[in-house]
């Protein structure tokens, strides 16, 4: 049975090989992106990709989104939350507006949108799959929208699993690092910090994401793939570590 993927921010990163993992496997998927050039060049490379041209930050964009994804896919099964950008904070003075921006985009939008797609994912014993980050359990300076937000959507996910469970299972992926770019220009010292020896692909993000999809004692859960960055204990010195106090 093909199944109903929607899936934010599906233009680039984790979100395209989410929709290209998901059309291997022989569904439909429909995404938003506001990036219409890349979000076009990439909806003609498969049959049965429909892309959608809005801001997640809008709630007329979602709703734009939802009814176009019925439209086109004909049933919903699979909700990926996974668009959110913007990583600043107290210090570069980062107001209401800025703030409640990334909310919006990262919080906000995967709520409204499991609330669109509510009846749908409830019918079809559907699942949602929210896309965090590391940075929802440690944190940079200066990063107090971003960080907020995605331990919002680690929140959000259980109270989801407890509100639509058992019909809807619900869980979300904490990534750590991934090369999105396909850069591969790491030093040594970038892959030596990594506990799992190397720097994470969308592709180990999607494969999750499809492991969830597949699986059904699982829900309510955060599952941090970091190569095992947040991992390591560290102390002064050890590992080459050294904590500077004056770069603090
Ligand atoms: P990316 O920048 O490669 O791709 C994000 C896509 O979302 C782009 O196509 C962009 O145009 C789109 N987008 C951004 N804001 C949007 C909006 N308001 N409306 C519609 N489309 C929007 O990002 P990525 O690295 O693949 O990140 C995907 C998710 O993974 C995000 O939630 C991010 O926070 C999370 N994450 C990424 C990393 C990493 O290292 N790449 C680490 C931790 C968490």
């Amino acid at each position: 049975m093909e199944r109903g993927i929607l899936v934010t921010g599906g233009a680039h990163g984790i979100g395209k090989q989410t929709c290209i993992d998901f059309l291997e496997a022989g569904d439909k998927v429909c995404f938003i992106d506001f990036n219409k050039d890349l979000g076009e060049e990439f909806s003609k490379k498969y049959e049965n990709l429909y892309f959608y041209h809005g801001n997640v930050s809008k709630s007329d964009n979602l709703k734009g989104f939802v009814e176009f994804a019925k439209e086109k896919l004909g049933r919903i099964d699979v909700l990926v939350n996974n668009a959110c950008k913007g990583n600043k904070g107290i210090l570069s003075d980062l107001d209401y507006d800025g703030f409640d921006y990334v909310l919006s985009v990262g919080l906000k939008a995967p709520y409204e949108l499991s609330r669109l797609c509510k009846e749908e994912l409830i019918k079809n014993k559907g699942r949602i799959i929210n896309i965090a980050s590391s940075r929802a359990f440690q944190s940079e300076p200066d990063s107090e929208a971003y960080a907020s937000t995605k331990g919002g959507i680690v929140a959000l996910t259980h109270a989801l699993a407890m509100s639509l469970g058992p019909d809807v299972l619900v869980n979300c992926i904490a990534p750590g690092w991934i090369d999105v770019d396909e850069s591969e220009s790491f030093s040594k010292e970038d892959i030596a910090a990594l506990p799992a020896g190397k720097v994470g692909t969308p592709k180990d993000i999607s494969s999750m994401i499809l492991f969830l999809c597949k699986h059904d004692f699982i829900t309510g859960e955060t599952f941090v793939i970091d190569g095992g960055m947040s991992k390591r204990m560290i102390y002064h010195n050890d590992w080459n570590w050294k904590y500077s106090i004056d770069d603090k």
